[in-house]
């Protein structure tokens, strides 16, 4: 697969997947190792620094049949790999030239797969209209759920290859997919299918997550009890289908005034949990609703936007932080922004109060539809006031804990699977300092290279 100026690379740099992979001539390197960043360590990345990337002292990063073996100064990595039985000569050996290494990025929140577009309600908004102004007259998610409803698996296929290219040029190497625009079995079935096969074909992993639970479809809608119905179709014969395909790891709910309450969404995600699919919600995006507060009671995965948490829930985010299985909060900053909104989520409160904060592009096609990661890592930085270090926690390492993945991805640690970024400028702190602009040189996926930029 491929797109765009860039060449997509399957196998190694020569075309032949080479066992090894030395990494050599980075500025600097940032591992993110340690786990799950919160409080103070939010910002601590974990940075080497080269004086002289050139130098044998300068740190590389080793990896061999995908797993990432060594990281350190170039001549005791090279010692100790042929110390370990590993031939120099097997390693195909790449130069940063000069530029930052991390970490594959890790988008935890998008709508990757829908139809459509709806390009008219940035011009409905500029007129006054609100998002659930837009919703209520049938627009908003509504439109994307009758396109995407009518659309093949093959037209979704090809829609999520054209936005997986893009996305890796921006660095990610993993993101999360949401289901949500079928909102009956069928079309439910046919998003997380789509969302395990692009997985499966590469050359990003992605997750796929239920989310029946995203609006009440228009066939309930026209019901008095409409909302209350939906539920129960959810819990009697949308979970059970979904969670009997087995593609779906997680059930997400837009647990929101207006659309569902909290009672709703702990009846959908505590029978999503009884099925084996881990609970994650939109929580308080548009206003508080509650969800920051159910997502601590279930002890969810993520709890995401969270523009407009209340104390209360806060304060239980705060307290689930202090125990081993802290609620990530997730925030998608470009989507108060696009949203024209002038308040955004706390995310200094989340920090100070010791609350593990990772960033999503929250992609879809109403109010989120970029998916550049870095986009959203400079609007993490303007509107949320987080510094460029614990933007870069949040969509690595942290990103990874919200999708349980913190053992196998996010950080550049012995043993973790080798997906890594070069990047084209020499330190990180640049990549929120040159929003939207195209940063990134060579990814390498699992220790093959999958796009380069000679
Ligand atoms: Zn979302």
């Amino acid at each position: 697969m491929s797109g765009g100026p860039f060449r997509v690379i399957e196998g190694g740099r020569t075309g032949e997947p080479t066992p090894g992979l030395l990494i050599v001539g980075a500025a600097e390197i940032a591992t993110l190792a340690g786990g799950v960043r919160r409080g103070p360590e939010q910002g601590a990345v974990g940075r080497i620094v080269a004086d002289d990337p050139a130098s044998p002292e300068a740190p590389v990063v080793a990896s061999w049949e995908g797993r990432i073996v060594a990281v350190g100064p170039r001549v005791a990595v090279e010692a100790a790999l042929v110390a370990d039985g590993l031939p120099l000569a097997r390693f195909a050996r790449i130069d940063a030239g000069g530029g930052a290494l991390t970490p594959g990025l890790v988008d935890p929140h998008t709508h990757l797969l829908f139809a459509g577009s709806r390009e008219d309600e940035l011009v409905l908004r500029q007129r006054g209209a609100s998002y659930m102004d837009i919703l209520a007259a049938g627009g908003g998610i509504l439109s994307t759920v009758e396109a995407t409803r009518a659309a093949s698996e093959a037209t979704l296929l090809t829609h999520g290859r054209r936005w997986i290219d893009e996305m890796l040029t921006h660095g990610v190497t993993t993101i999360e997919a949401k289901s949500g625009y079928g909102l009956d079995l069928e079309t439910e079935l046919r998003l997380v299918e789509v969302a395990h096969r692009l997985g499966r074909e590469g050359p990003i992993d992605v997750v796929p997550t239920w989310l029946g639970a995203h609006a009440v479809p228009p066939e309930f809608r026209a019901r008095p009890d409409g909302t209350e119905a939906y539920v129960r179709h959810l819990l009697d014969e949308q979970l059970p289908g979904i969670a009997a395909h087995g593609r779906a790891r997680f059930a997400d709910v837009f647990c929101e005034d207006g659309v569902f309450t909290a009672d709703q969404s702990r009846r959908v995600l505590e029978a999503a949990r009884s099925h084996g699919l881990s609970p994650r919600l939109h929580a308080d995006e548009l206003a508080p609703s509650g969800g920051a507060e159910l997502a601590a009671e279930l002890g969810a995965a993520s709890a995401d936007h969270l523009a407009t948490p209340s104390p209360e829930g806060i304060a239980a985010l705060a307290a689930a932080a202090e125990t081993d299985e802290p609620v990530v909060a997730t925030l998608l900053p470009v989507t108060t922004w696009f949203l024209m909104k002038d308040h955004h989520a706390p995310a200094r409160a989340f920090i100070e109060a010791g609350v593990p904060v990772a960033i999503g592009t929250d992609f879809n096609p109403g109010t989120s539809p970029t998916p550049n990661l870095t986009l959203a890592m400079s609007f993490a930085c303007v509107n949320l006031r987080m510094t460029p270090d614990e933007a870069l926690s949040a969509v690595t390492i942290n990103a990874a804990r919200s999708l349980g993945l913190e053992d196998e991805i996010g950080s550049l640690e012995v043993g973790k699977a080798a997906d890594i970024v070069i990047w084209r400028i020499p330190t990180t702190a640049r990549i929120p300092y040159h929003p939207g602009a195209d940063l990134v040189r060579t990814v390498i996926k699992r220790g093959r290279v999958v796009l380069d930029r000679p």
